[in-house]
């Protein structure tokens, strides 16, 4: 099948083209996003494959459909970036890829704790210039604190084991409970009482209309002061703004964060010597007690051959008229 790959990168193009040797798709590779402005780079390409900033919304999809498009193939487990009703009034099929690194988000989330306790990230600073104070570098045990976990699907599974590891007690919250979870001695609550109840707070629920701006003023109010916050999930599951206020007030006391909300204007881009517009985004560069990585929770070798396996098991799928376990339809919450 010919298939348009947007948004790629040498590392995608690496990956995809391996995986593709069996199968011998026509890849054509376009480092643009997919939106309204590009779509016309599919044009008679049956198939576009799409990673998390790609916009596929009605607009975007009425154009790939006028000009043959009848296949979205998303490289990514979250599809919050895809109108799925359109895609449906459209003809339009939209397959994923549900899981690809789960032990490589959660290891990610447990590397922000680590490094934000322990202020590594200012001691490799600090040891380069010749500093070898230990001021500002005090930290905490991970032993015996309590983790509240706020989605227990398979990335909130995998922290609760590895922080279990390491001796903590679990809180958790989730639509569904996960019995796995509750066999490590995990603990379900509800929010607020997750909130009051735990040094650090994860999050690794899908990003919906009920989950966004899930960490609010509100909560923050409800959580621990000096608690430890981690979203490796979706930026607009905080409220930056308001997060912003709870550091200042010391009320959160550490943040690490993959994600951020207005992450399509900066991440997976060399920016280094633009001037970046985004006021928000450059106040939480200034805090001692935040860690930003740009969007590479996922990004493990094992994940990106696994992305290129299931996308071309997930063509097969539909070249071959059968069913897609991988695809994903309007009623399914992302
Ligand atoms: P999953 O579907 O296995 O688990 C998600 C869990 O969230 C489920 O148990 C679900 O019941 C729960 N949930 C749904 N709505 C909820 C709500 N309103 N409140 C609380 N819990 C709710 O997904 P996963 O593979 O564990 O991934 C979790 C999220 O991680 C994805 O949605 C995606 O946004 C994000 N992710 C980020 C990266 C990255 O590189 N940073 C990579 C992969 C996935």
């Amino acid at each position: 099948m010919k298939v348009a790959v947007f948004s790629t990168k040498a590392y995608d193009r690496k990956f995809l083209s391996a995986a593709n040797s069996p199968t011998q798709h026509e890849l054509v590779f376009f480092e643009p996003r997919l939106n309204r402005d590009t779509a016309i780079l599919a044009a008679g390409f049956p198939a576009v494959c799409v990673f998390v900033h790609d916009q596929v919304d009605a607009p975007t999809l009425e154009l790939l459909a006028s000009r043959g498009t009848r296949l979205v193939v998303l490289r990514c487990a979250g599809f919050n970036n895809v109108d799925l009703q359109a895609a449906a009034d459209l003809g339009i099929t939209v397959v994923r890829v549900p899981a690809y690194s789960p032990y490589g988000v959660a290891e990610h989330a447990v590397g922000l704790m680590l490094s934000l306790n322990r202020k590594i990230h200012r001691a490799y600073n600090r040891v380069r210039e010749g500093n070898f104070s230990l001021d500002g570098l005090l930290g905490f045990n991970l032993h015996e604190r309590t983790i509240g976990i706020v989605g227990t699907g398979k990335i909130g599974l995998i922290l609760g084991q590895i922080m279990k590891g390491f001796g903590c007690n679990l809180l958790a919250y989730d639509v569904y409970r996960n019995p796995q979870l509750e066999a490590l001695g995990g603990k379900y609550v509800e929010l607020p009482e997750l909130f009051a109840n735990s040094d650090i707070i994860s999050l690794h629920c899908p990003l919906t209309p009920e989950t966004h701006h899930l960490i609010n003023a509100k909560a923050i109010e409800q959580i621990k002061s000096g608690v430890m916050l981690i979203n490796t999930s979706r930026g607009a599951l905080i409220d930056t703004q308001a997060v912003i206020e709870g550091l200042k007030s010391g009320k959160i006391g550490y943040l690490g964060v993959d994600v951020y909300e207005q992450e399509s204007e900066l991440f997976f881009e060399d920016l280094s010597g633009e001037i970046i517009q985004d006021d928000i985004f450059q106040r939480l560069t200034t805090f001692p007690n935040v860690l930003i990585t740009g969007h590479q929770a996922f990004f493990t070798a094992e994940a990106l051959h696994n992305i290129a396996e299931t996308t071309f098991a997930n063509i097969a799928d539909v070249e071959h008229g059968g069913p897609c376990a991988n695809e994903i339809r309007p009623q399914v919450s992302a």
